[in-house]
């Protein structure tokens, strides 16, 4: 099994990117973007389109995708992002929020359709996202979930409980206790569609350059390796990079998510396992688990491993340790044990988590700066609705786009090593402990253990 190399989605896929220059020298560009992931391009996209005589840049310290951009779990999802309490705090209405989510719902469709009408093939198929349960606390934890989803207004055709038989039709895993169901996901290639997107915002006429590493952030003026770059506004789209800049170590935590992918199946496999559907699958277990079958019939499944490196470390390439590969090639044989597999690849990313769990675009004017990001882990349909916000901001537009509870100042900074150190990997044994006490156990009950985590994680 080959480990790292960034990504099997961009090991496999170089061929099909562009070669793009370093910079040269000195600039001046109306809009200058740091990094080139989903968020930089989404932005410099939106801000052509809504200007095309605007002369925009991207400068990104590797190659485009890069980051967690090219190494996700390929979910184009409208799953909640970010915690709804923490974004109705600043003088937002519960409609407000929710309104913020159909946006990323109806957002899922919109990049589909525009790769689709651009005659970029990014492998995707809309088959909706389910989180299964395979015990009866999780099934527990899974009703909760949907009563809190229904309190703040999601309808039955937004998200739905299945039951056991109605989830074994869609995907048969053995010992299934039911799921929620909802339509907004579409399944794809992580890589095609950045590369994709890239193309699109340089056709638009948006320079990218590559192996350029932005240093520091003053005032609108960004210090390279290669030379210094002056904008109109800078927008910083580096999500959990961010901790790399002078100042800025603990705006996001970089946050570890790792995957493993199997060799193809064969046909039989595909028999017995069904998911004909392309649905997204998670599950439900305190150690969450997010998987896609891919258009060329593998399983790529992504989870937690190791999950934060001290003083905001970043992974080498993507390279993963041996009990972070076991645990997640076991993860997988457990959804199917009947069926053979081997495994082609295993990698790792880190997401930026901001200490509310929730996305920001944060304008600061005077500073001719915008701070974009915070995903938490849920960034691929997210990114396309803050770059189209933050387009809005930088053009002086109030749009309906603009007056949303995402636009706020960055969240408080993470606590100093070694507590972050400590909470993360405490908070990962935690978890790992729940789901062993629910399994031995059983009962509807989730673990103590469990819930005390989410609340140290600052999640709940
Ligand atoms: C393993 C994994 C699985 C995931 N699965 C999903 C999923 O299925 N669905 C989903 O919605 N989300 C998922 N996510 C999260 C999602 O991938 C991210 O939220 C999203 O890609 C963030 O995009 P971004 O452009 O903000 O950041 P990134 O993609 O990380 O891009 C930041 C870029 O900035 C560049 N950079 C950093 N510092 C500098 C600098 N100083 N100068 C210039 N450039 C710099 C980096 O090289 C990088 O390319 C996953 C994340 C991981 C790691």
């Amino acid at each position: 099994m080959k480990n790292g190399n960034a990504s099997f989605w961009l090991d496999t896929t170089r061929d099909l990117t562009r070669q793009r220059p370093r910079i040269d020298g000195d600039l001046h560009a109306d809009v200058v973007i740091v990094g080139g992931g989903f968020t930089g391009l989404w932005t410099a996209y939106w801000t052509k389109k809504a200007d095309p005589s605007k002369h925009v840049v991207i400068f990104e310290r590797e190659h485009i995708g890069f980051g967690a951009s090219g190494r996700n779990g390929g979910w184009i999802t409208g799953k909640t992002v970010g915690l709804r309490n923490k974004l109705a705090d600043n003088g937002f209405t519960r409609a407000d929020v929710l309104e913020m989510e159909r946006t990323c719902q109806r957002a899922v469709f919109e990049i589909d359709d525009l790769m689709r009408a651009e005659g970029k093939d990014i492998d995707a198929a809309r088959g909706g996202w389910m989180q299964i349960a395979r015990s009866d606390s999780e099934r527990e934890r899974l009703k909760d979930h949907l009563a809190t989803d229904r309190e703040w207004g999601l309808t039955e055709d937004e998200v739905r409980f299945l039951d056991a038989a109605q989830t074994r039709e869609r995907v048969n895993v053995p010992g299934v206790r039911g799921a929620i169901y909802s339509p907004y996901s579409v399944r794809c290639h992580p890589a095609k569609l950045v590369y994709a997107i890239a193309e699109l915002c340089e056709d638009l006429g948006v320079t990218i350059y590559e192996n350029t590493a932005v240093v520091d952030i003053d005032d609108g003026v960004c210090a390279t390796t290669r030379g210094s770059v002056s904008g109109d506004v800078v927008v910083l789209a580096t999500e959990a990079y961010t901790a790399d800049l002078p100042g800025r170590k603990r705006n996001l935590l970089p946050m570890i998510s790792s995957m493993v992918i199997t060799d193809p199946l064969p046909d039989e496999a595909w028999e017995t396992i069904g998911w004909d559907g392309s649905e997204c699958m998670s599950g439900a277990q305190h150690m969450y688990f997010y998987s896609q079958r891919t258009a060329d019939g593998r399983i790529a499944l992504g989870g937690r491993g190791v999950p934060y490196l001290f003083n905001s470390g970043f992974d080498h390439n993507g390279e993963l340790d041996t009990a972070t590969i076991t645990q997640l090639t076991d993860t997988v044989q457990g959804l199917f044990p009947r069926v053979p597999m081997t495994f082609a690849h295993a990698w790792r990313g880190v997401l930026g988590v901001p200490r509310d769990w929730s996305p920001f675009i944060d304008y600061a004017k005077h500073r001719r700066l915008v701070q974009v990001g915070g995903y938490a882990g849920q960034g691929v349909t997210a990114s396309y609705v803050a770059g189209r916000i933050v387009a809005d901001l930088v053009h002086e537009r109030e749009t309906e786009h603009t007056a949303v509870p995402w636009v706020r100042s960055i969240p408080r900074n993470w606590e100093v090593e070694p507590l972050r150190w400590i909470g993360s990997h405490a908070v990962r044994i935690m978890y790992g402990i729940a789901d062993g006490i629910e399994h031995r156990r059983g009962g509807t009950r989730t673990s103590r253990i469990g819930s005390l985590a989410t609340k140290i994680s600052g999640r709940s």
